[in-house]
């Protein structure tokens, strides 16, 4: 006897109170809870107290027909399970109660086993209906779950305040959120559906993604990122990002904007006021710089030792802040994109020319010597800015004379290459160590050993060298070995015409 059908609530219909009682029993013991009507509408009242799950129903009583019975009760309870007793058992009678809904019949006089049989039919039948109940709203439950699912993430995405695109693996767009719209000034219910390019305007960011969402960067740039301007002077921060599947195949890209214009702006008004304090600075510090100068000069009134070398230090640092406040102008100059504006054609051999010169006395004053190594033929024009172009070769003489011991050569070579111009400035100096070579081109970095340790200076001298190269399309780079000196080579590319430079 399993514990649910303890629990089945069972109704005996029945005129006959032996069939009653002794049904009771049989079902008392199957361990069903018993209740008992002897006619019809006692029958019904009793339902209508306390529902039965089951009722044992006789056709045949005084009152109210059997076959009524059965239609009040499958009309107010259809759910309820109806077995018919009767002892008229005729193919019609059966044929009718079951068209009213019976669930089965037991013909009178019927055995034990075959009531209890027919009962546990029943309750089978009742349990399994109730199986397919719960699953049924189990599964109409996990749909809206699902559906709820749905739509709190797509709350969240129109919600987020970056902007956000998916693409395909063939670059079509499958999803694009209202910041998008907004940032690029699309209409605001703009469809997905149709390539990148009918929805972002900058040409490399639609190419980053398009390669993205193909799976075709390289595992070097894992999610590449540019900026661009977008309508409305706004500025853009764009980076892609490869989607991927269960089994790691790619199935798209997402693309997240970010609007920058604020950071531009503080970065604009930065460089502004960095290129202000350090031109404010300039004056003083040259006017100090003379000042000192003039008192360690030969005209000047004799000074104790101690306090000489206090003048002589004073003098150096003076020199120290000068080229500080000279790199600093350079570098906001480039971050305001002015080494790009008014190129014009540089003769390469008369600039080299003049750098050289200007270290000369420096140079002599240290025992350097400086040598300029042209081709016998004219080098090919090149297109930039001269200033800019000067300060590159500025620094880089200036390196090789301030990380060399006195007494060194340094040289500076230029030659036209394979469609490039190659000018190499070399030094037989202190040299770099190997791993910190990579690193001498960051903003600030400065090789902090015994030699270099009594050289003033800022780090910022070759991170200007290599933007403005780069700038003018070049690529800069260093041959260097401890203890033996260094070689910087620039290559530039060279605009084709020639012109003669004597
Ligand atoms: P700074 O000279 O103001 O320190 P740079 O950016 O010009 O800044 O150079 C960065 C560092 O690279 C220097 O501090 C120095 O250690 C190293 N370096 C640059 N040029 C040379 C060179 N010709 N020989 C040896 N070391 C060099």
């Amino acid at each position: 006897m399993n514990s649910s059908v303890q629990t089945v609530p069972v109704l005996i219909i029945d005129d006959e109170r032996d069939i009653r009682d002794g049904c009771e029993r049989i079902l008392t013991r199957m361990g069903c809870q018993v209740a008992k009507a002897p006619d019809g509408r006692q029958g019904l009242e009793a339902l209508e107290r306390e529902l039965a799950e089951v009722v044992l129903l006789d056709l045949k009583m005084p009152g109210m027909d059997g076959l009524e019975v059965l239609k009040r009760i499958k009309q107010a309870w259809p759910q309820v399970l109806v077995i018919v007793i009767t002892g008229f058992a005729t193919v019609e009678t059966a044929i009718e109660a079951m068209k009213l809904g019976a669930y089965d019949f037991i013909p009178k006089p019927f055995q034990p086993d075959q009531l209890r049989l027919t009962v546990n039919r029943a309750i089978e039948r009742l349990r399994l209906t109730q199986e397919t109940e719960r699953l049924e709203k189990e599964r109409l439950r996990t749909l809206s779950d699902l559906h709820t699912e749905k739509s709190r993430l797509r709350t969240i995405i129109s919600a987020l305040p970056q902007g956000l695109l998916v693409t395909r693996t063939d670059g079509q767009v499958v999803l694009i959120n209202p910041a998008f719209c907004q940032m690029l000034a699309l209409a605001p219910q703009t469809d997905p559906g149709q390539e990148v390019s009918c929805y972002l305007p900058d040409p490399a960011a639609c190419e980053m993604l398009r390669r993205v969402s193909a799976g075709q960067n390289g595992p070097e740039e894992d999610a590449p990122s540019l900026e661009f301007s977008a309508p409305g002077e706004r500025h853009l921060l764009a980076q892609a990002t490869r989607i991927l599947g269960e089994d790691g195949e790619g199935l798209g890209a997402v693309l997240v904007l970010v609007d920058v214009s604020a950071f531009k702006v503080l970065d604009q008004l930065r460089s502004e006021f960095v290129a202000k304090v350090s031109h404010e600075l300039r004056s003083p510090l040259s006017t100090i710089l003379l000042q000192l100068t003039l008192l360690l000069g030969e005209g000047a009134a004799p000074q104790a030792e101690g306090q000489r070398h206090l003048l002589v230090r004073a003098r150096e640092r003076t020199q120290g802040l000068i080229s500080f406040v000279r790199d600093l102008l350079d570098l906001s100059r480039l971050e305001a994109g002015a080494g790009r504006q008014g190129p014009r054609e540089v003769r390469l051999e008369e600039l080299l020319r003049a750098v050289l010169d200007a270290f000369s006395t420096q140079a002599e004053a240290r025992k350097f010597q400086l040598v300029l190594d042209l081709p016998p033929e004219p080098l090919p024009t090149l297109v930039a800015d001269p200033v800019g172009l000067e300060s590159v070769f500025n620094n880089l003489v200036a390196n090789a004379i301030n990380y060399s011991d006195d007494g060194g050569r340094i040289e500076v070579k230029a030659r036209a290459e394979d469609g490039d111009l190659k000018v190499e400035v070399s030094d037989q100096g202190f040299g770099i160590e190997e791993e910190k070579q990579a690193l001498i081109f960051d903003k600030f970095y400065r090789v902090k050993n015994e030699k270099t340790r009594f050289v003033t200076g800022t780090g910022l001298g070759l991170p200007i060298v290599k933007s403005v190269v780069e700038s003018l399309g070049g690529s800069i780079g260093v041959r260097s070995k401890k203890g033996e000196g260094s070689t910087f080579t620039v290559l530039l590319p060279c605009s084709g015409g020639v012109t003669p430079t004597q």
